[in-house]
């Protein structure tokens, strides 16, 4: 069955694009396209509609041809063809007229489109750039600014703001097709003339260098390291500048720039990742989900309150309980508080936030939750505080309801153990804020049942999180993992470095903040209020917490007393170099009987970056993530890990497992066993030259 149909129809030739689910553009649907349109030069047709059947107009590339050699005929072949068309051509547009397939409406003569309808060009996600003629034709319709914004965010916009930009000439209500029927009738009465953008010339105040100049440093801010929204703004300019074929020459250099690039290869995988990331191996597809119709919160803090919201956010109404009126009242005030705030930007309307707060109604009393299908703990990290909650959990929720706890680290199992329903209970693992960040962790206990675990997928998709499993170890697979990396900043810092060197090698890297200010931002008591209550020997060697120890002793215990690693400036919250730190870290060192040295950045980097890997390596060999990706997926959507790298065991991949495991075994002599023993997958899979990307495709 061909993937196009061709036909002439009442004098107006009907392209039909039909190739489920989306339309995406394949090699075959290239073709298609192109063949009708050539034949719409000689047929008795007085005008062209491009239209598709299904859920969407052409959503985008074909993924499944992604790394492989160009097949023909290309894209921008088959946009040419379109827009050289001697006859009209009309784009008529439902759904998602995405990437490749806006480009295809670019080039089209006119475009109408449902009001449902949305238009974007996402490639930047990708670390690309449209690559068929889009930077040049959205600059001609839309204007410089318009398409900047649309082609470097990625983001798409409804048809009302895509016709209001120019990329959509009509809104049509009622029966799409009738609609672009009736606009290439009136085309041909009123002797439209064939509008080609690639034709038109941009008109726009925003055409001169000082504009492209601020544009690009604002995304240099804001797209850290990335150099596909950077070469955006480079075709945006030629095509404010030039002919369109020397702006498609500069469109075709820059693309292939992106698609060679690392950061381009880490992007996709990324793509893949979170995709893989929704499946768990074991479970069968059939597994029955549970229903979720309401939810019950215990904590309103930090943590809770960002929870509730969530689901508040999708109109599941939540329970929320705290411990007092008072604490209640605190709680519930900070959700309406962050509400408020949403709604002051714009991201709500008033009448919004009254519903979503309407979603939650708070309580004292456990037996209020009687009747709730999902309750997520969120109380003090206390394993004997949350033993408690979950021991009249299991006294007053009903049979099937889903027990979660949001522990950073606590063992689940010993959680569930205490209820006699353990294959009820799971760790669903959000980060903060909760009500922002992407994340859910998810982890399965020994006992948790396979229908438990699906619903707990299920419903991180429905409240927008994206969903890694894991299994239970200390600190689970983000958590655990961040240990080594701390540690070694603080190694680093009390060996020779300062907090801004270490803290700048991170975020040239391309990380969202460095570990040293991170600690300020969580505050330093929390690791020392944790060391309390372990012996000398779980501490490990001082030299690797004195510092922070010092520092809280002072009462600098980060951001929120004004001063940790870095002083604070009061007014602007920004961070600055203090001299007294440096004070305390040169008596720590001598103290600890170290001289202090240089350390370089390569260094730096090293070692926080490959101590990450290496214990990801542990966490993959003693199987507490299903595999390589879903810890990019973690460390990307819950730690601030620059996408443009793809996630530790990615980066770890292009680096090299072989040049890591040396290094790791060279520090391993250098700086002591007790700090660097080399995964024994690592070591494995240096030794039979394989990546972790290899390892997890076998499994
Ligand atoms: P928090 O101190 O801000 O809030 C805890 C809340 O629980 C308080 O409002 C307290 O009144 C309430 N509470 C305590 N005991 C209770 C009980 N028996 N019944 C009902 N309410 C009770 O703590 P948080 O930062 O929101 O952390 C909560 C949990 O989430 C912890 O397990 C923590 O490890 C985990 N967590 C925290 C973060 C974070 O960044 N803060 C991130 C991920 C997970």
């Amino acid at each position: 069955m061909s993937v196009v149909n061709y036909q002439v129809e009442n004098g107006i030739g009907i392209i039909r694009a039909n190739n489920p689910p989306v339309n995406a553009l394949s090699q075959a649907l290239r073709i298609g396209i192109q063949e009708a349109i050539k034949a719409a030069q000689s047929d008795d047709s007085e005008a062209i509609v491009i239209i598709c059947e299904g859920r969407t107009f052409i959503a985008g590339a074909d993924i499944t041809e992604f790394g492989k050699p160009p097949l023909s005929p290309s894209l921008p072949q088959v946009v040419e063809e379109i827009e050289q068309s001697n006859k009209p051509v009309v784009a008529a547009i439902h759904g998602t007229a995405l990437g490749g397939g806006l480009e295809v409406a670019l080039s089209s003569h006119y475009r109408v489109a449902l009001a449902s309808a949305k238009v974007g060009l996402p490639e930047v996600k990708l670390g690309l750039l449209p690559g068929a003629g889009g930077t040049q034709r959205t600059p001609r319709l839309a204007g410089v600014k318009a398409a900047l914004d649309l082609m470097t965010s990625g983001n798409p916009i409804g048809a009302k703001n895509a016709q209001a930009i120019n990329l959509v000439d009509e809104i049509i209500d009622g029966d799409l097709l009738e609609g672009a029927v009736a606009f290439a009738k009136n085309l041909i009465a009123t002797k439209a003339p064939i509008k080609r953008s690639g034709e038109l010339s941009v008109a726009d105040d925003n055409n001169n260098a000082e504009f492209f100049d601020g544009y690009r440093a604002t995304l240099a801010r804001r797209a850290k390291g990335q150099i596909a929204p950077q070469h955006i703004v480079s075709c945006v300019e030629a095509a404010a500048n030039k002919a369109l074929s020397d702006g498609l020459e500069v469109e075709r250099n820059l693309f292939m720039e992106c698609i060679t690039s690392s950061q381009s290869a880490a992007m996709r995988h990324m793509f893949f990742a979170e995709r893989e990331a929704a499946k768990v191996k074991d479970l069968p597809k059939d597994t029955p989900l549970r229903e979720i119709k309401s939810v019950g919160i215990i904590g309103g803090g930090t943590m809770g309150g960002g929870i509730a919201m969530n689901f508040a956010n999708v109109g599941i109404p939540v329970k929320l309980l705290e411990i007092s009126d008072d604490a209640l009242a605190r709680g519930l005030g900070i959700i309406e508080k962050n509400y408020a705030i949403s709604a002051k930007k714009g991201k709500l309307t008033e009448e919004q936030m009254q519903q979503c707060m309407s979603m939650v109604e708070g309580t004292t009393n456990y037996e209020d939750l009687g009747d709730v299908d999902l309750v997520i703990e969120a109380v003090f990290e206390n394993i004997n505080i949350k033993k408690e909650v979950f021991t009249k959990l299991d006294s007053v929720c009903k049979q099937g309801a889903i027990l979660a706890t949001n522990t950073s680290y606590q063992d689940v199992d010993q959680i569930a153990a205490v209820t006699k329903r353990p294959q009820d209970v799971i760790g669903l693992h959000f980060f903060s804020p909760a009500n922002v960040m992407k994340l859910l962790e998810i982890v399965r206990g020994e006992k948790t049942a396979d229908d438990v675990i699906a619903t707990s997928m299920k419903i991180a998709k429905t409240i927008r999180k994206v969903p890694v499993l894991a299994r239970v170890c200390y600190g689970f697979i983000g958590n655990r993992m961040l240990q080594p990396y701390f540690r070694e900043a603080q190694l680093c810092l009390i060996e020779g470095s300062t907090p801004e060197k270490i803290d700048s090698v991170m975020e040239n890297f391309g990380m969202a903040m460095g570990p040293i200010a991170v600690s300020d931002l969580a505050g330093i008591d929390i690791g020392y209020k944790a060391r309390e209550t372990l012996t000398d020997e779980e501490k490990g060697p001082a030299k690797c917490f004195c510092v922070s120890d010092s520092l809280v002793e002072m009462g600098r215990l980060g951001q929120k007393s004004g001063a940790g690693f870095y002083s604070y400036d009061p007014q602007t919250r920004q961070r600055v170099n203090d001299a007294a730190v440096m004070k305390v870290v040169e008596e720590q060192a001598q103290a600890q009987g170290i001289s202090r040295r240089d350390i370089n950045d390569e260094e730096l980097l090293n070692r926080m970056t490959f101590g990450l890997i290496n214990e990801g390596a542990k966490v993959l060999e003693e199987g507490i993530a299903q595999r390589p990706s879903d810890i990019d997926v973690v460390y990307i959507y819950g730690y601030g890990y620059p996408v443009s790298r793809g996630g530790p065991m990615h980066y770890a991949d292009s680096v090299g497992l072989k040049t890591i495991y040396e290094t790791i075994c060279q520090y391993a002599k250098e700086f002591g066993e007790e700090f660097w023993q080399p995964s024994a997958l690592l070591k494995q899979l240096a030794e039979e030259g394989k990546t972790f990307a290899q390892w997890g495709q076998e499994q």
